[in-house]
């Protein structure tokens, strides 16, 4: 006979877009678990959630979090409150998967670093989903399996469509940008030594404050240079390319599957539109291996060791934006815990 697990009890904290997104994938897609409960500074929008997801409302993320019925978190809320809330889930000692950022300031990043290590354990998952996408992970093996000799460089593009309303210079690198942060330094695995940002004439697009786009210039500490285009206003659709440049050949991260159309003379594909289109597998794969790590004991994804690196980075792009020039990028020595 089969055993048959009982669903872990998930409580998620902030039901936007992206939380909405969750809610409906392990209500749809993921078997060994269930979201019991949610809270969002938007009552009107978590009641609506609710009713929908047959859930219970809580008034806050923190009594969620505190919550004896809940044994998961998952923190999909603006930036600034996640690095409160995830200190809280270790408090609890309960596994939280945290979107990315994993907090806003590498100081903060630290405490939860140093929560966990008094802790002596890894309770923390941050949400860089690429590292979860099919074709990401078939550069991570051809990469690691050395079919293209050493990468000498790297060549990325990083094109939404059109920003959001609050989004200002930063956020290209802070909420988009880290994406790539992320991605390249488990690819390489190596950290980066420097940073620096270049600005091309902006788009007629961009709003009226909005450095768009954007190259941000990485070098890794053995000396692989990486340029990330982000351009957030680009009009056409999602675009995330990825090219790496090895010494006995190159790499290139496969565009998403799309039939070919020939028609009045044109030969055509469509290019998906929005990144939850394009990370749509990847965020299945991600929750159902959160799920099953959850269940052995052992988180296996991003850390908040990740969480702080990409924070670091992403804060050494944004200086090097703002003054110009080269900017070094110093870590912490990376406690044996990650
Ligand atoms: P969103 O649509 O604005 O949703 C965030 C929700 O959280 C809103 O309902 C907001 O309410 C609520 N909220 C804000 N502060 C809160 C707090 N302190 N406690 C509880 N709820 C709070 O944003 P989103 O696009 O879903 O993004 C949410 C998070 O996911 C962000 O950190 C973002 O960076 C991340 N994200 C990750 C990916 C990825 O690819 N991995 C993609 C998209 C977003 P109000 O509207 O009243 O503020």
């Amino acid at each position: 006979m089969t055993r048959v697990d009982t669903p872990i009890k998930i409580g998620v904290v902030g039901t936007g877009a992206i939380g909405q997104d969750h809610i409906k994938r392990i209500a749809e897609q993921i078997p060994g678990a269930c979201v019991i409960g949610i809270a969002d500074s938007d009552l009107a929008r978590a009641d609506m959630v609710a009713k929908k997801y047959q859930l219970e409302v809580f008034p806050d993320g923190e009594s969620l979090i505190a919550s004896p019925e809940v044994e998961a978190i998952i923190v999909a809320s603006w930036d600034p409150s996640h690095a409160g809330y995830v200190r809280a889930c270790i408090k609890s000692q309960k596994p939280v998967f945290c979107e990315k950022p994993l907090a806003t300031s590498a100081e903060d990043c630290l405490a939860i670093i140093s929560d966990e290590l008094a802790l002596g354990r890894k309770l923390v998952q941050v949400g860089f989903m690429r590292r979860y996408d099919p074709g990401y992970r078939e550069l991570k093996a051809a990469l690691d399996a050395e079919m293209i000799g050493s990468p000498l460089m790297v060549h990325c593009r990083h094109r939404n469509r059109v920003p959001g309303p609050q989004h200002t210079s930063e956020m290209n690198i802070k909420n988009s940008v880290i994406h790539e942060i992320d991605a390249l330094r488990w690819l390489l695995n190596e950290e980066y030594r420097s940073a620096q940002v270049i600005l091309p004439r902006r788009s007629r697009h961009a709003g009226q404050d909005l450095q768009d786009p954007q190259i941000v210039l990485l070098e890794t500490e053995s000396g692989t240079r990486i340029d990330v285009e982000s351009f957030v206003s680009c009009q056409y659709g999602y675009d995330v390319q990825c090219e790496i440049v090895g010494e006995d050949g190159t790499l290139s991260l496969p565009d998403p599957a799309a039939i070919m159309t020939r028609k009045s003379g044109l030969r055509s594909f469509a290019i998906q539109q929005e990144w939850s289109e394009r990370f749509v597998q990847a965020y299945f794969y991600e929750f159902q291996e959160w799920i099953a790590s959850i269940r052995s004991g052992e988180i296996l994804g991003p850390t908040a060791w990740d969480g702080y690196v990409s924070c670091v980075t992403a804060d050494a792009c944004n200086l090097a934006r703002q003054q110009g020039g080269i900017v070094p990028i110093t870590l912490i020595d990376r406690p044996s815990l990650y």
